[in-house]
């Protein structure tokens, strides 16, 4: 029987009755899991993917197993592997494929550790090459026969740029170049990149599918042709997700429709409201028509969710900027976003940048997470703000 999402959310991969009928599971802690004889044990030992419950705990618990398989269900996946942190899931699957003298394409706009390590890979001699990520099929004229993935994020960390998904992954696929995309922002819900042709979709689950900032914890979402591969690179780097982590991440999953809702409308709320501000040049949100790529995330996304950014004009001077986050009363001054609460930080680019909006200047602009508070109290702590700033 084929559910709808929210129904899916609640029901996927849960089952009362092998746990004693309690409605939540219980949370698994091990290193040692006991076979039943020796033949068992051996078995064990010939199978590769260590997919069996009775191996060893690096190798994945109930708790895992069940967080993964609900994962790949939301997203079209054929399997899903997780990790310690969103960073592990992006370290672990650009490892799985490259190898020396390889070439490798990142979008400009990638949250900025994911950089820091494919700049990395040069003592590896492993090229990478940052492309504008407004680009779309013109992404073919910078293919190399080297070039072994693309690496996209959509919309992009601090400056927003939605990428048109669809075409670029096409032109992967024409090519037999691994195509993954950072989808921390849009989560499961309000993006599937495998629909759109992506071979992988990474999360880092300590945002919304978590949800309350309290673990951390990365999830690689695999198409058939290279789950096995990162599942064993997963193994060989010895990657396990904390027991507890994955324990609150199901648990997220659960109630991660309603949050995103609101999260959603929140976001939006604040975001039209920030426009009309006299010290307020524009606001960055992708649901807004004013993103200049919001034709595309309104084709390809199912909805937004609380974070995006606004810039003040030239006229309000960097002190009143940093006088208006410091009045924040609601706001927490804070990295991180998708828990349940409203943050606000100066959005921070790389120097390394080379593709920037015009529209955008990064010193006047503001990060902000539109949390689950009341939306009208965050409007007046806003309003209080800008009162001070004034
Ligand atoms: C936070 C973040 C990550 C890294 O996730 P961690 O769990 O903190 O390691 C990756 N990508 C994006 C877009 C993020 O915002």
């Amino acid at each position: 029987m084929n559910y709808n999402l929210e129904t899916e959310l609640i029901h996927r991969g849960n089952h009362p009755e092998e746990q004693g009928g309690y409605v939540s599971p219980p949370l698994f802690r091990g290193s040692t899991v006991l076979y039943r004889t020796i033949q068992e044990m051996q078995e064990s030992a010939n199978d590769k993917m260590k997919m069996q419950n009775r191996v060893y705990g690096r190798f994945g618990s109930p708790n895992s197993r069940n967080f993964e398989s609900v994962l790949a269900g939301l997203e079209n996946g054929f399997g899903t592997v997780c990790t310690v942190s969103g960073l592990s899931a992006i370290t672990t699957a650009i490892m799985t494929f490259v190898q020396t003298g390889d070439h490798l394409l990142v979008s400009d706009s990638v949250y900025f550790p994911t950089r820091r390590f494919c700049d990395s890979l040069a003592r590896f001699g492993i090229t990478t090459e940052y492309f504008d990520p407004c680009l779309g099929a013109e992404i073919a004229t910078k293919l190399r026969p080297e070039t072994r993935l693309v690496f996209l994020e959509s919309p992009g960390s601090m400056t927003f740029e939605i990428q048109d998904i669809p075409t670029i992954a096409k032109v992967c696929r024409a090519r037999g170049v691994i195509s993954l995309i950072d989808n921390t922002w849009a989560t499961p819900l309000f993006f599937k990149p495998l629909d759109f042709g992506v071979n992988i979709s990474i999360h880092s689950a300590t945002k919304y599918i978590t949800g309350h900032a309290d673990s951390f914890l990365g999830a690689i979402v695999c198409d058939q042709s290279t789950y096995a591969q990162v599942r064993s690179t997963a193994i060989d780097l010895g990657q396990k997700a904390g027991a507890e982590d994955v324990h609150l991440a199901l648990r997220g999953l659960r109630t991660l429709s309603v949050r995103l809702k609101q999260h959603d409308e929140n976001g939006r709320a604040l975001a039209n409201w920030l426009q009309t501000q006299p010290e307020v040049e524009s606001v960055c949100h992708p649901a807004l028509p004013s993103h200049p790529q919001h034709h595309l995330w309104k084709r390809d996304f199912t909805g937004a969710c609380g974070l995006f950014s606004f810039q003040f004009k030239t006229a309000v001077s960097k002190e009143s900027i940093g006088q208006f986050v410091n009045a924040l009363k609601i706001f927490g001054i804070g990295h991180s976003w998708g828990g349940f609460e409203s943050l606000i930080a100066p959005v921070q680019i790389s120097e390394h940048r080379q593709f920037i909006p015009d529209q955008q200047e990064p010193s006047r602009s503001l990060r902000l997470h539109a949390g689950l508070e009341s939306v009208e109290d965050l409007k007046e702590d806003l309003t209080q703000a800008f009162q001070v700033l004034r």
